[in-house]
């Protein structure tokens, strides 16, 4: 009886271990790796700056949670476009989500010197071609993706997010709430390299 009650709490023990532990791999994995503490962000697209692109839906407009990248070509002419890392750091997810999100990547940044935020998200959707794995340590401005349509589903573009509450739900990339948001474009410009 004492054994199969010590079996019991030592499986739940074990149990409840590991179901904590999964979520903070990124938390381990990038304080470990020095050389991928974020120090700075740049924007996604444009080899120098974001010359060759506009921001077609901005961060709030029509309670949108991210921004739209496109090209200033028009249409699809941005698709297969580079879509490069915002800043160091881990990989917390690359695949497809089907539905409007298609192939997104989304990763992990650590900011030990940040007065505000000590981990921040970006997320890259829609994109045509995924280059980075789940649980891959990346650079700031390395190529993670090219630019996407969705399967046709929009014109191509770049759907970038910035979260301060990271590995949450992805969500429908609107809401009136966006507590957890922030303006990409107005964080990256206050926290260049
Ligand atoms: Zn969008």
């Amino acid at each position: 009886m004492m054994s199969r009650i010590l079996l019991i709490l030592t499986i739940s023990f074990l149990f409840s271990c590991t179901s904590k532990k999964a979520p903070f791999i990124y938390d381990k994995t990038l304080k470990e790796n020095e050389a991928f503490h974020s120090d700075g962000f740049v924007f996604p697209i444009g080899k120098n700056g974001i010359e060759g692109y506009y921001n077609a839906q901005k961060f709030r407009e029509n309670d949108h949670l991210g921004e739209d990248w496109n090209g200033k070509g028009g249409g699809n002419t941005d698709l297969g476009d580079p879509i490069y890392a915002a800043s160091h750091g881990y990989v917390f997810f690359a695949g497809n989500l089907g539905g409007g999100w298609g192939n997104v990547v989304r990763v992990i940044h650590y900011l030990p010197n940040h007065p505000e935020y000590e981990f921040i998200e970006t997320v890259y959707a829609h994109c045509d071609e995924i280059l980075v794995n789940h649980g891959e340590l990346v650079k700031r401005g390395q190529k993670i993706g090219t630019i996407g349509n969705n399967e046709g589903m929009y014109n191509a573009h770049l759907h970038f997010e910035l979260r301060t509450r990271v590995g949450r739900a992805l969500g429908g990339g609107y809401s009136e709430d966006a507590s957890g948001f922030l303006d990409p474009t107005k964080f990256i410009k206050s926290n260049r390299p």
